[in-house]
Formats: C-alpha cells, sequence, structure tokens
C-alpha cells in the first residue's frame, strides 16, 4: 500500500461545510431514520427473528431489508467516534443485542430467510442478497469496533463469517452473491481480526466471479452482477452499478492485501475508461434505469441519468481505495467532485429526504412515473431503502477521508477546516487546516507539532486548480502542475504556515464530443462544485435560452439554500442566468432543472 489511512479520529473536521452536513446527518438524518426502520418495520423484522416478539405475520419488506439496520448502525458507530452520545449509545446497545440474539447457534443470520422462508439458506444466490446483508453486517461491526468499546456485533460477525469460510470455496459451495459487497466487508474484518481465512474468501469469491457460476434472472445478461468475465480480465465496468462498483472496491482490497499487481492493473485500467467515459460531471455514475446499470462509454444522456446515490457511494469507496494503493491524486479528485455533486444531492438541506435517482435534467412537463423518479422529489424513505442510510454512514465516516500518511509524511486530500494528527518516521506531526472551501479557494495550514527531522507535507492539486499559488511563511513557491499531490519535504517547525490559493471562480466545461446528448452544451463548474439552472431562478425558460460568452459572476447569497454562491451567467437576448451548486437543487421545488445548457 502506497498511502495509510490514518487512525480513527487523528483527522477531525472542526467546521465549514462538511461539518454543516454532518451536523444535519447527526441531528436529524440519523434519529429520523431510527423511525423510519420502525415504522416500516424492518426493526420489527430483527426482533421477531431474535424471538424478541411473536413471528405475526412473518417479514415486512424487501428481502435486504436487514441491510438497512445494518448501514443505520455503522452510521451510529462512526458518529460515537465524533462525539459520543447517551442517545447513539442506547441505539447501538439496543440494536445490536437484538442483532445478536437473532444470530442461529452455528453463527447464521438473516431475518428473511428465517421468518419468510422457513431457514432455508442459500437457495437462491442471484437474487437473496445474503452475503450482501452479511457484507453490511460486518462492515457495521468493523465500525462499532474500531469506534466504541462495543464487542457485540463484531462477536456475531466473526462467528457469521466463521460460518461462511466453513461454506464457500473450493471442495465446498462453489458460488458468489449476485450482489457483491461481502468481498470488501471480509477485507474489513480481515484487517480488523487479523483472521486470513476471511481474506481467503473474500479472494475465492472475486476469483469466483465471470466463471458462470450465476444464472441471470429475467432479462439480465451475466453482466447485469458482473458474472461476464474474471475481475482481471474487464477493462470497461458494465452492469448493475453499484453491484460493479462494490465487487471492484473488495477486488481491490483483495489486489492489495494479496500484491496481486496484475489485478490491481485491470482495476486501475478499468478505473480509467470509468472516469473518462462512463461518469457525468457530476461523478454519477449509471446510466442506465434498466438494470439499474453502467452505459457503454459516452452513452451519458443528462435526463435519462439514473446515478444512483449509493452508486455515487460505491464510487468513493473504490476511489479511496485506489488512491490509498497508488497515492495518485486523480482518485482523490474523483472523491472530491463525487462528494460534492453526485453524494449530497441525495440527501435534501434539511436531512430528511433522500434521492434515490439524481438526475442531471428535468424537462418541462416531466412526469413522474417511479417514486425513485428526481420528478417525484426527494422521498422520506423508499421500498428499497438502500440509498438514506447509505449517506449516513457516508457523512459519519467522512473524516476519515480527509488525510492519509506513509513514513515520509502526511497528505491532505480534502480541504475542509480541519485537524489532522499522525506518525512519521521523525516523529508525530500535528496539523490545523483553515478554509472557507469550497466557496473560497484559500486553504491554511499551520503545523502544530512536527519532529525535528525532515518530512514531507502533501497537498492535492486538483486538476482544475490551473493558476493555484503556493506560499510557505509568506514566501512564494512553486507548485508545478496541478492534478497530482505536491510534495513538500523540508524541515518543519511549530507556526509554520502554508497556503495554498486554489481558483475557484467560476468556469464553463465543455463535454466530450463523444457525448452525443449534451453536444453544443456547457455546465458551469466553480472549484469542486458542479453547478446547475433551476427554472425558479430564471426569468426565461430554460429550454428556449441559450449561455453566450461573456464574464461569469458570481454572488455570495448567505439567505438561499444554506448559503450558497450563485453564479450569473450572460444568455440569449441580454438575458442573465442563475446557476445554484447541483447539490442544492430540489430544495424549493422540483421543476425543470439542467447541468448542461445550450451554448450554440
Ligand atoms: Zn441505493
Amino acid at each position: 500500500m502506497s498511502l495509510r489511512p490514518l487512525p480513527l479520529g487523528a483527522a477531525k473536521i472542526t467546521g465549514g461545510f462538511w461539518q454543516d452536513r454532518q451536523d444535519v446527518n447527526r441531528k436529524t438524518t440519523i434519529p429520523a431514520a431510527a423511525d423510519r426502520l420502525e415504522q416500516a418495520g424492518t426493526l420489527r423484522n430483527l426482533r421477531r427473528a431474535a424471538g424478541h416478539e411473536p413471528a405475526g405475520d412473518g417479514f415486512t419488506g424487501k428481502l435486504f431489508a436487514d441491510s438497512d439496520v445494518y448501514k443505520w448502525l455503522e452510521a451510529v458507530a462512526w458518529e460515537q467516534s465524533r462525539s459520543p452520545s447517551s442517545e447513539l449509545a442506547s441505539w447501538q446497545a439496543t440494536t445490536s443485542a437484538v442483532v445478536a440474539a437473532a444470530q442461529e447457534p452455528d453463527g447464521y443470520l438473516n431475518s428473511y430467510v428465517r421468518l419468510a422462508l422457513g431457514g432455508k439458506r442459500f437457495g437462491d444466490l442471484e437474487k437473496g442478497h445474503e452475503l450482501y446483508c452479511a457484507g453490511h453486517l460486518l462492515q457495521a461491526a468493523v465500525a462499532q469496533s474500531r469506534a466504541t468499546e462495543d464487542r457485540t456485533l463484531l462477536t456475531v460477525a466473526c462467528r457469521f463469517a466463521d460460518l461462511l469460510c466453513a461454506t464457500f470455496g473450493p471442495g465446498r459451495t462453489e458460488g458468489v452473491d449476485g450482489h457483491p459487497l461481502i468481498e470488501t466487508a471480509l477485507v474489513d474484518l480481515y484487517r480488523e481480526t487479523g483472521r486470513s481465512s476471511y481474506l481467503e474468501l473474500a479472494s475465492y469469491f472475486v476469483e469466483a466471479r465471470g466463471q458462470g457460476l450465476l444464472t441471470p434472472p429475467g432479462h439480465h445478461g451475466p453482466a447485469y452482477f458482473q458474472d461476464h468475465l474474471p475481475v482481471r480480465s474487464v477493462r470497461t465496468i458494465a452492469g448493475h452499478a453499484v453491484r460493479a462498483l462494490y465487487l471492484a472496491s473488495g477486488a481491490t482490497d483483495v489486489a492489495v492485501e494479496m500484491g496481486d499487481a496484475g489485478l490491481l492493473d485491470a482495476l486501475r485500467a478499468t478505473w480509467q475508461t470509468m472516469v473518462e467515459s462512463q461518469a457525468y460531471l457530476t461523478g454519477g455514475v449509471g446510466s442506465r434505469w434498466y438494470g439499474e446499470a453502467f452505459g457503454d462509454p459516452f452513452e451519458l444522456p443528462p435526463d435519462a441519468a439514473y446515478c444512483e446515490t449509493c452508486a455515487a457511494i460505491a464510487s468513493v469507496q473504490w476511489s479511496w481505495r485506489l488512491l490509498l494503493a497508488t497515492g495518485e491524486s486523480q482518485y482523490a479528485d474523483l472523491i472530491e467532485r463525487t462528494l460534492y455533486n453526485a453524494v449530497i444531492s441525495g440527501v435534501s438541506l434539511t436531512g430528511d429526504k433522500f434521492f434515490y435517482v439524481n438526475t442531471l435534467k428535468v424537462r418541462r412537463g416531466a412526469f413522474a412515473d417511479d417514486q425513485r423518479s428526481a420528478v417525484a422529489g426527494r422521498q422520506p424513505w423508499f421500498g428499497t431503502a438502500c440509498c438514506p442510510p447509505n449517506v449516513m454512514r457516508t457523512l459519519a465516516s467522512l473524516d476519515q477521508l480527509v488525510a492519509t500518511s506513509d513514513d515520509d509524511g502526511v497528505q491532505l486530500h480534502l480541504y475542509a477546516p480541519s485537524s489532522v494528527t499522525a506518525e512519521v518516521s521523525g516523529g508525530s506531526v500535528g496539523l490545523e487546516v483553515a478554509t472557507r472551501y469550497p466557496w473560497q479557494g484559500t486553504v491554511t495550514v499551520r503545523v502544530t507539532e512536527s519532529p525535528r527531522s525532515p518530512w514531507a507535507l502533501g497537498l492535492r492539486l486538483p486538476a482544475w486548480a490551473s493558476g493555484c499559488t503556493l506560499t510557505v511563511n509568506g514566501v512564494k513557491q512553486a507548485t508545478g502542475p496541478v492534478g497530482r499531490l505536491l510534495s513538500m519535504r523540508r524541515s518543519w517547525s511549530v507556526g509554520d504556515e502554508v497556503v495554498l490559493s486554489l481558483p475557484v471562480g467560476a468556469r464553463r466545461t465543455e463535454p466530450d464530443d463523444r457525448v452525443d446528448s449534451v453536444r453544443g452544451c456547457v455546465a458551469i463548474e466553480r472549484g469542486p462544485l458542479v453547478y446547475c439552472f433551476e427554472q425558479v431562478d430564471q426569468d426565461v425558460v430554460l429550454d428556449e435560452t441559450a449561455v453566450v460568452p461573456g464574464p461569469l459572476v458570481s454572488r455570495e447569497r448567505p439567505e438561499l439554500l444554506g448559503g450558497v454562491t450563485t453564479v450569473e451567467v450572460p444568455a440569449r437576448d441580454g438575458q442573465t442566468l442563475t446557476a445554484i451548486p447541483y447539490y442544492a437543487w430540489a430544495n424549493r421545488s422540483v421543476g425543470p432543472m439542467t447541468v448542461w445548457i445550450d451554448a450554440r
């Protein structure tokens, strides 16, 4: 591994844009989810499986509903590492006890299988989601173990994982789950416990994929669940986007832990194809509603975009693993783009409503024929409620993505008011970061602790940041090219101050000519934020106008949408259009909206 994640708590977001969202997540989103999980019957399923309530009419909801509870428990655990509370501790204790009681004597655990299938296990690996649910249990357990003193879920997870190791693999049951996740979750559990059998099973599941062990459902082909090719033969990511990206994350984990350079090279090539031709400007992925799937290269229609919130989150998880494996800042660039645009668009500013689908365009007269349609607006919950708790665990663990270390130094990847401590070969490093990013581009890094020997401070220079400037204690420094990690190795002293100025002024972005659906259009970006035009802010009909060359005027609007900077864009006939950050759209009403706008 090239870079190391910092120990939990070593990087803390202390204010600004992301802390505002984390506060809403903690105060509104996570508590509201406790109610939703109760109202939907999701928690009751587990109580029934545990024998704490009569089985009654059995199981309620989708067969993978247990996973919603596990993702919520993961968020509850990470939140306690940020700041403990009696409410969080109580939810964790109560729910973990139910989960533990629902576990069967041999370690198996799934309330749907217990209540709806009479305990018949692993009978439908294609659609059953049993190992997917197990994966979310394992991840919640690792979070709980790392973030709190509680080992309840870790004990449950290890017993279940031991059962899986005894059940699956060469000479045992040959099979993989239709919905990947167990792969990366088993590696998480291996890293937490050191038990190599978990890594071996993860490796088996990765290598067994693409061998035709699964029968595709309905009209789908084997690419739907990534069973069309072995992972190491893939160069273009395909099929159901969330599945594809969880599998890619797990395969990256396996490649790193096994020292498998060939597998890592295949994954890096696949990532490159994705970012160059299968990802939207927002970082969102998944062009097709059918199969919730990736499209072909350059198939990126803005209006028909699927861009599931979970897929954006899975993309962040994969890019994080590749960043650690390689140290290349292109992965952190995509993490930033995706977080600011495709992930947080998935939750309302109030924190209590969610998008499943994150479209880039809504037409006049659009009709919502599905609860997932953006035209229906953000929803309080979904029948398939994968996205809301995924947002919760992502925001609750966001501090962990701020910085990394290696023997030689510390690297800052996400710019936010924060404090960072890390161990380098010479001793302890402490940093304080002050910034109003993303609204303003000045990032001030002050050294609060430093060993006597030289070490390297790494700063990510985003690919869009041409013209950025840098000073150290007021003395101008060369930055070199952008789109990379700038490493400054020297003898640092407490009180040293580094000021990075990123040019966050609004800019026009032209699409790749091969994306036929937006040819002739431009989009507005400002720093890491993608902008959009909502009809409610305009005096002209969006579909009947076009932007023209001229200055882009940024305006701070503290009263608008929780405080945003808008961008005024000159349009045809002397008109002016107003763009807002894409993540904030549909927080007033849902009307016509577009990221790409005609520029001809
Ligand atoms: Zn989802």
